[in-house]
C-alpha cells in the first residue's frame, strides 16, 4: 500500500509551505488509493513546544486535510512523537556502532567549532577532523562507562557502495554529497537523535513508502540513503517541493504576517481556495521533463531504461492552469507528481483572492453554506460595532 508522510517539526507557528506539503502528501496518497500519517518531528528540544502541535493539528482540520494515521486518529503505527519514540532511535544507533558504520565522538562543543573553524580557514570542505575515529575499543568502553558525554558520528569511511540519489521533481543529483558535513551526527549528548536518524529509522519501521517534502531537505537526501545502505534498507521514494517565494523573490519562510496559516484562518479564507491556491502554485508552469525521475523508480537506484532495455520517455501530463479552480476530489483526479516543477515559484496573493471569490460564489448556492456565511459575517460585524444587534 501507498503510505506517506507529512513530518512537521512543532517549532512555530504553522507555515504556509508546510500546508502545500501535507497537501501533497494527502494528494498523492488518495490518488494512489494510500494513506498517509502525520508524524511530530520534536527533536529539538529547545525549540518544540505542545502548543504548535496544536496549531498544526488545527490548521490541518480547517483545511479538511484528514491524515488516516497520527494524533487523534489510526494508533496502530505509532506512537507519532519522536520524543516517545527514543529507544527505537538508541537500537539503530547500536546497529550502526556494531557494525563499524558510526562511532562515539567525546569532543567538546567547543573543540568541535575550533576545529570547523580551522578547517574552513584553510579552505577545506571537511568539517571535522576525525580525532575520535581512532579511539581505542577499550578507551570508549572506559569513557562511556565513566558517563563522559558523547555523541554518534556516521563513519564516512566505511560507507557501502551506492548510486547517485534521484529524486521525483529534482531528478538524478549529481555530486550530490559534497555538501555534506564530515561524519554526520546522528545522536547527541542528550541521547535524542539529530533529525537524519530519527526521520530515517520512523520512515522504516512505518512502512513509508513515499517521501514528499519541503526542497530545503534535498541536500540531506544524500546522507538519508547512506544510512539506508549502512542499515541495509530499502529507501522510500523521495520527491521534494521547491521552495515558495514572495513576490519579490524572497523566501516566503522568512515573511512575517501572511505566511502562516493562522493569518488565513482568522481573516476568514475559505480553506478549498488556500487549498488550489497552494496546489497549483508550482504545478502550473510546464515540467522540465529531462531532469525529471519517473514514479516506480526508487531513489538511490534510477534508471533511464525500461524493463526492455529500451529508453523510456517520462511521461509529462500537460499541467492545469494556476487560476483553474477543482474541487478536492478533482485536485486528487489530476495530480500528477511528473506535472511538479523543480523551479522555486512566487505565491501570487491576487490568486488567492480570484480563487476565494469564485469559491464564494460556488458556496453560496449551498443554502447551509449561506447560513455558515451569514453567522460568520454576524459574528464580525457584532465584534466590530458591539452592541448593534440590541
Ligand atoms: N521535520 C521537518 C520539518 O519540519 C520535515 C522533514 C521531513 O519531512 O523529512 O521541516
Amino acid at each position: 500500500m501507498t503510505l506517506l508522510r507529512f513530518a512537521p517539526s512543532p517549532t512555530g507557528s504553522f507555515h504556509l509551505g508546510g500546508l502545500r506539503t501535507a497537501l501533497f502528501n494527502h494528494l498523492y496518497a488518495r490518488k494512489r488509493s494510500g494513506k498517509w500519517l502525520l508524524r511530530l518531528e520534536d527533536t529539538d528540544r529547545e525549540r518544540s513546544h505542545p502548543m504548535y502541535i496544536g496549531n498544526i493539528r488545527e490548521s490541518l482540520e480547517w483545511a479538511g486535510l484528514n491524515y488516516d494515521y497520527g494524533p487523534g486518529a489510526d494508533q496502530s503505527l505509532g506512537p507519532y512523537t519522536q520524543s516517545e519514540r527514543l529507544d527505537l532511535y538508541l537500537k539503530y544507533s547500536s546497529k550502526l556502532l556494531n557494525s563499524g558504520h558510526a562511532y562515539r565522538c567525546f569532543c567538546s562543543k567547543d573543540r568541535m567549532a575550533d576545529v570547523r573553524e580551522k578547517l574552513a580557514r584553510l579552505g577545506s570542505n571537511e568539517t571535522y577532523d576525525k580525532a575520535c575515529l581512532h579511539l581505542t575499543d577499550e578507551e570508549v568502553a572506559r569513557r562511556v562507562k565513566a558517563g563522559e558525554k558523547h555523541v554518534v558520528r556516521l563513519n564516512n569511511e566505511r560507507l557501502p557502495k551506492r548510486p547517485e540519489p534521484a529524486d521525483i521533481v529534482f531528478g538524478q543529483l549529481k555530486d550530490a554529497h559534497l555538501s555534506l558535513p564530515t561524519d554526520p551526527i546522528l545522536v547527541k549528548t542528550d541521547l535524542f537523535p539529530t533529525y537524519h536518524l530519527a526521520s530515517v529509522v520512523d520512515d522504516h519501521e512505518m512502512g513509508i513508502t513515499h517521501v514528499l517534502r519541503g526542497e530545503e531537505w534535498l541536500t540531506s537526501l544524500p546522507l538519508h540513503l547512506d544510512l539506508y545502505a549502512c542499515l541495509s534498507l530499502k529507501p522510500p521514494q523521495f520527491g521534494h517541493i521547491p521552495i515558495l517565494l514572495n513576490a519579490d523573490g524572497t523566501k516566503m519562510s522568512k515573511r512575517g504576517t501572511g505566511a502562516f496559516v493562522n493569518d488565513y484562518m482568522r481573516e476568514g479564507w475559505e480553506p478549498s481556495s488556500v487549498l488550489n491556491w497552494l496546489a497549483l502554485t508550482g504545478w502550473g508552469a510546464q515540467h522540465d521533463a529531462s531532469s525529471s525521475v519517473q514514479e516506480g523508480q526508487v531513489a538511490g537506484v534510477a534508471s533511464n531504461t525500461g524493463a526492455a532495455g529500451k529508453p523510456q520517455e517520462p511521461v509529462v501530463q500537460q499541467a492545469p492552469d494556476s487560476t483553474a479552480i477543482f474541487t478536492m476530489d478533482e485536485l486528487i483526479n489530476q495530480f500528477d507528481v511528473s506535472a511538479l516543477t523543480h523551479r522555486r515559484t512566487v505565491l501570487d496573493s491576487k490568486k488567492l483572492e480570484y480563487l476565494n471569490h469564485h469559491f464564494l460564489m460556488r458556496a453560496l448556492d449551498d443554502p447551509r453554506k449561506q447560513k455558515a456565511l451569514a453567522d460568520e459575517l454576524g459574528a464580525i460585524v457584532r465584534e466590530a460595532l458591539p452592541g448593534c444587534d440590541e
